[in-house]
């Protein structure tokens, strides 16, 4: 059986990764097998209703069959409980799935949930075809969430996170880990464990703001360095509960290659490649804009003032420059032309610039006058008259260097795979296995 979940999630601060890990403690009782560590599926970013992350959860799992009616029970009446039906905003689903294979034609509708927009439609004609069994609330568009959780075979690249949560009394008070240790574990674990700590600023990031239930999450590349990684951090205030999720975080699983920017749609996340057509300008925040061109149309980019080291690298780039940007395509609005808003900029080439400069004495080596328009020039030091001399064109050296940058650490969405990622991705789902201990309780 496959278990899909999304949007439970309120700004008040549900969290549905919170009720899937509840949801394997009281699983248990069944005596159920896991086929998998449970997925937190993160979807395309820039749907304009999504809450916070914009996760969806898919446990799978193996049970006898004398219980199958009571763990749909279970599943269900928690989601009920934990599903914040009267918030606005907040659509919650449950889809259940069962079958041994997960049909091609979900996991194609899991990769559209992630790069562009689908409706609900969609998904309900997915779950009669096969005989799936959904819930929803309100607008119900969480199904189409639980469902894609479903569909996400996680058979390309993908990543593990280890989430570890609070008690219920402490919910909505300051979180209490010690910052060292964390800086100690980023180091002993890094590369392999990422989105620690931002060095830029020096600070931490694997707590989050907000009343949800999450003490801290470690991301990684393997549930051993995730664990491990847990083993070191100190937290200052009691666990409650650890999980290690499977996840297509840091993957860019949301990225969209495009051939050209006639075929630019708001919504999506894409990577193209342009010219640099407009020179960067600083706006107020100190946002960087700057204008792209290829031989089908224009458009905006901005580097915003929390990407960091990528507002900074995206000032330097002249007219001319070849680059390929990464980054959400956010519709036009009164105030500005559809942008695409920069989570990464790879610079391919850079334009040489050259001055140009009077040409030096050919007897002393200094610089020559000129001795007006088309006269040539003469020597102030040694009176030497050169009229046939002409100006030299000399390249002004550019700062920038070719290559990736990636916005901030503390500005990453889920989804963007972080430069410590790169080399580092997985094929297939192959390497995937569980480790002794891997969700408490
Ligand atoms: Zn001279």
């Amino acid at each position: 059986m496959h278990i899909g979940l999304d949007d439970t999630d309120s700004t008040k601060g549900g969290c549905t990764t919170y009720l899937t890990a509840v949801l394997i403690e009281k699983l248990q009782q069944f005596n159920v097998e896991f086929l998998d560590y449970p997925l937190l599926i993160r979807l395309n970013p820039n749907v304009p209703w999504k809450t916070r992350g914009n996760g969806a959860l898919c446990i799978r799992l193996v049970y006898d069959s004398k219980f199958e009616a009571q763990i749909k029970e279970t599943a269900s009446a928690l989601w009920e409980e934990h599903a914040a039906v009267h918030e606005k905003g907040t659509d919650p689903g449950i889809v259940f799935f069962q079958g041994d294979q997960i049909p091609e034609e979900l996991t194609s509708f899991s990769k559209k949930t992630e790069t562009a927009i689908v409706t609900l439609k969609e998904a309900m004609r997915l779950i009669k075809k096969y005989h799936a069994e959904a819930l929803g609330f309100n607008s119900c568009r969480g199904i189409i969430g639980a469902l894609a959780a479903i569909g996400e075979t996680l058979n390309c690249d993908y990543t593990y996170e280890l989430i570890a949560y609070r008690t219920r009394k402490n919910l909505g008070t300051k979180r209490c880990v010690d910052e060292k240790s964390i800086f100690d574990m980023d180091k002993k674990t890094q590369p392999y464990t990422f989105n620690n700590v931002d060095t830029e600023k020096g600070r931490v990031i694997i707590t989050p703001r907000g009343p949800d239930p999450i003490l801290f999450g470690i991301r990684g590349e393997t549930p051993e360095v995730v664990k491990k990684a847990f083993e070191v951090v100190k937290p200052l205030e009691p666990v409650e509960r650890w999980v290690i999720f499977r996840s297509n975080q840091g993957t860019d699983a949301h990225l969209r290659h495009i051939q050209n920017l006639s075929k630019i749609e708001p919504y999506q996340s894409i990577i193209v490649k342009g010219v640099v057509s407009q020179n960067p300008r600083i706006v107020p925040l100190r946002h960087v804009i700057f204008k792209i061109k290829d031989a089908f149309g224009e458009i905006d980019c901005a580097a915003y003032e929390p990407t960091g080291d990528l507002r900074k690298i995206t000032r330097e780039l002249q007219v001319g420059d070849e680059v390929e940007v990464v980054g959400a395509v956010h519709k036009a609005t009164k105030k500005r032309p559809q942008t695409i808003n920069l989570e990464k900029i790879n610079i391919l080439d850079l334009k040489q610039t050259f001055v140009a400069e009077n040409p030096l004495c050919p007897e002393c080596g200094k610089r020559l006058k000129s001795m007006g328009k088309n006269q040539g020039y003469r020597c102030e030091k040694c009176g030497g008259k050169y009229p046939d001399l002409k100006k030299t064109e000399t390249s002004v050296p550019r700062s920038l260097r070719l290559g990736l940058y990636v916005t901030s650490t503390r500005s990453q969405r889920h989804l963007t795979k972080p430069l410590r990622r790169y080399g580092q991705e997985k094929v297939d789902a192959s390497a995937n296995h569980f480790i002794s201990e891997w969700h408490s309780p």
